[in-house]
C-alpha cells in the first residue's frame, strides 16, 4: 500500500485547499512545501500587498482629513518600517493559519523540495533556499527528506516572476514583487514596467506613499485585460494622482548606476526616450514552476511554461494532476482554490462541475479599484453578439458621494437577443467587493429582467450595479 492516498506538492491556495478537501473526503493526505506554508498568495502576493495598500489608503484619508471636516494636528506620515512590518506580520499570521488547518485536518506536512521520480513516487530533498525568498517558519512536527508514495499526486508548485532578457531583476535596483514588498527605504522615483494587476497595485501603493511613479506598458491601455473603457477611466484617475503613464511602449535597455537606473523606452512609432529612476519594478507576468520537479521523466505535457490539464485537472499521465498557477492562467488565488476542490472531488468520483473560466472574476486593488467578470465589450463583439451596454457613474450614487469617493464607473454588457449578462466591469470604491454580486448573477445565468427585479439596498455603492443594468435598457433612474 502507498504511504498516502494523495500527496500535494506545494502549499499555496491551490495546494492547501486540495489537502484540506482530500482529508475531508477521507483520503490519507500529505502536503510538501519547500519555503512557506500558504504559498505566494499569503506570503508574497494577495495578502501582504493588500496590507500595504491599506496603509496607503489610510495615509490618503489622513491627507484628505480636511475634506471630511476633520483636523489632524501634528504630523501625519508613513513610517515605512512599521508599514512593512505590519504587512509581514499579516503574512506570518496567514502562514500560521495554514499550519493550524493542516494539523486540524490531520494532513502530514513534509518539508523540502519534492520531485516526481516515477508514477506514484516522489523524493523530497532539503530545500535549496532560493535567492529572493526568505523561508517561512518550518512546522515543528513536519516530516523531512525521503521517498514517499501515493496513489494520486497533485502538482501545485505555483509560479515565479517572469524576467525579460537584458532586463532581469537584480533585487537591488530592479525589483520583483518580492523586493517591492519590503522596501528598506522609499525610493524618490520609481519606474514600473508592466501595468497588469501586480504592476499597477505597486504603482498605486508607491504613488500614494509620495513616490514619483512612471508606468510603462507595452499594450495600448493600462490594466490590459480589462475592458478598454475601464482601462481609460482608471488611467485618468491614476494620472490625476500624479502617476505618469506611457502606453504602447517598451523598455528596451536599462543602464544601472550606483543608486539609480536609466531605462531606454521605445514606443510603437519608433519614438525614443530615457527615464532615470531610483528603482525599477519588473512586473511583466509570472511563469509556472515546472522545472526540476520530474515532469520530463514522467512525460507530463507542458505548454508555454505551464502543465497541460483537462477540465478535471488531470495531466496526460495517470495519477498526476496539476492545479493553480502552474496549471496556467488566469493566475489567481481563487482559480487555484476552485481547481483544488474540482481535482480532489473528481479523484473521489464525485463528478464535480468542471471550471467555467468565463466566470472567474478578476480584482485589482489599486486606487481606484478595478473588478470584472465575463466578456469585455470588445470580446463580446468579436464573439458575434449583438449587445446592449449599460453604464452608470459613481458620481450619481448617494453613498459614494457621502463616502467622498464618487469617482467610478459600472458597465454591464448583455446579449441583446436573450438578455443574458455577458460581462460586468467596475472601477471605483470597493468594487472588488461589489463584483461578487455580478459573479453570482452570471453563475445563475441571470438575465436583465431578474437583475432589474432585484432590490438593492439604499444607500449602498451596489446601487450603481442596478443602475448600470437599467441604463442598458434605457431605464436608468438617477442619471
Ligand atoms: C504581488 C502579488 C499580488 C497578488 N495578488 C493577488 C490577488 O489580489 N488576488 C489573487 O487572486 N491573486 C493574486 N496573486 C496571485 C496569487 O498569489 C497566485 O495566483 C496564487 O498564489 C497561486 O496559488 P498556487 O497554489 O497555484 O501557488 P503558490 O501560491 O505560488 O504556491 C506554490 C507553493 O509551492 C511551493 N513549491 C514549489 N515547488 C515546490 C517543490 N518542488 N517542492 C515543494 N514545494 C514547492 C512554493 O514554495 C509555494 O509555496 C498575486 C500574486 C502576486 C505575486
Amino acid at each position: 500500500m502507498a504511504d498516502y492516498d494523495i500527496i500535494v506538492i506545494g502549499s499555496g491556495p491551490g495546494g492547501y485547499i486540495a489537502a484540506i478537501r482530500a482529508a475531508q473526503l477521507g483520503f490519507r493526505t500529505a502536503i510538501v512545501e519547500r519555503e512557506h506554508l500558504a504559498g505566494i498568495c499569503s506570503n508574497w502576493g494577495c495578502i501582504p500587498t493588500k496590507a500595504l495598500l491599506r496603509s496607503a489608503e489610510i495615509l490618503h484619508y489622513g491627507q484628505h482629513a480636511k475634506d471630511y471636516g476633520l483636523v489632524l494636528e501634528g504630523s501625519f506620515k508613513a513610517d515605512l518600517e512599521a508599514v512593512v512590518k505590519r504587512s509581514r506580520g499579516i503574512a506570518v499570521r496567514m502562514n500560521n493559519g495554514v499550519q493550524f488547518l493542516m494539523k486540524k485536518n490531520k494532513v502530514d506536512v513534509i518539508w523540502g523540495e519534492a520531485k516526481l521520480t516515477k508514477p506514484g513516487t516522489i523524493t523530497v530533498a532539503p530545500t535549496k533556499k532560493p535567492a529572493m525568498q526568505p523561508q517561512g517558519p518550518i512546522p515543528k512536527n513536519a516530516k523531512g527528506e525521503g521517498t514517499y508514495t501515493a496513489d494520486h499526486i497533485i502538482v501545485a508548485t505555483g509560479a515565479r516572476p517572469r524576467a525579460l532578457p537584458g532586463l532581469e531583476p537584480d533585487g537591488k535596483l530592479i525589483w520583483t514583487y518580492f523586493e517591492s514588498m519590503v522596501p528598506a527605504k522609499m525610493p524618490k522615483s520609481l519606474l514600473v514596467m508592466g501595468s497588469g494587476a501586480i504592476g499597477i497595485e505597486f504603482a498605486s501603493f508607491y504613488r500614494t506613499m509620495g513616490v514619483d511613479v512612471t508606468v510603462v506598458e507595452v499594450l495600448p491601455q493600462v490594466v490590459p485585460v480589462e475592458d478598454a473603457e475601464i482601462g481609460a477611466f482608471a488611467r485618468k484617475a491614476f494620472e490625476k494622482q500624479g502617476m505618469k503613464i506611457i502606453t504602447s511602449a517598451k523598455v528596451t535597455k536599462v543602464e544601472k548606476s550606483a543608486d539609480s537606473v536609466t531605462a531606454h523606452i521605445e514606443d510603437e512609432k519608433g519614438g525614443k526616450q530615457t527615464i532615470t529612476a531610483d528603482r525599477m519594478i519588473s512586473a511583466v507576468g509570472v511563469v509556472g514552476n515546472i522545472e526540476n520537479i520530474g515532469l520530463e521523466a514522467l512525460g507530463v505535457k507542458t505548454d508555454r511554461g505551464c502543465i497541460v490539464i483537462d477540465d478535471l485537472c488531470r495531466t496526460n499521465v495517470k495519477g498526476v494532476y496539476a492545479i493553480g498557477d502552474v496549471a496556467g492562467p488566469p493566475m489567481l488565488a481563487h482559480k487555484a482554490e476552485h481547481e483544488a476542490v474540482i481535482c480532489v472531488e473528481a479523484i473521489k468520483g464525485l463528478h464535480p462541475h468542471p471550471m467555467d473560466k468565463s466566470m472567474i472574476p478578476g480584482c485589482t486593488y489599486c486606487h481606484p479599484q478595478i473588478a470584472s467578470v465575463g466578456l469585455t465589450e470588445a470580446k463580446a463583439k468579436a464573439a458575434g453578439y449583438e449587445l446592449k451596454v449599460g453604464r452608470f457613474n459613481f458620481v450619481a450614487n448617494g453613498k459614494a458621494v457621502a463616502l467622498g469617493e464618487d469617482s467610478g464607473l459600472a458597465k454591464t454588457i448583455f446579449d441583446a437577443k436573450t438578455g443574458k449578462l455577458l460581462g460586468a466591469h467596475l472601477v471605483g470604491p470597493e468594487v472588488t467587493e461589489l463584483i461578487q454580486g455580478f459573479v453570482v448573477a452570471m453563475n445563475l445565468e441571470t438575465t436583465e429582467e431578474e437583475l432589474m427585479h432585484t432590490i438593492f439596498p439604499h444607500p449602498t455603492l451596489s446601487e450603481v450595479m442596478k443602475e448600470s443594468v437599467l441604463d442598458a435598457y434605457g431605464k436608468v433612474l438617477n442619471a
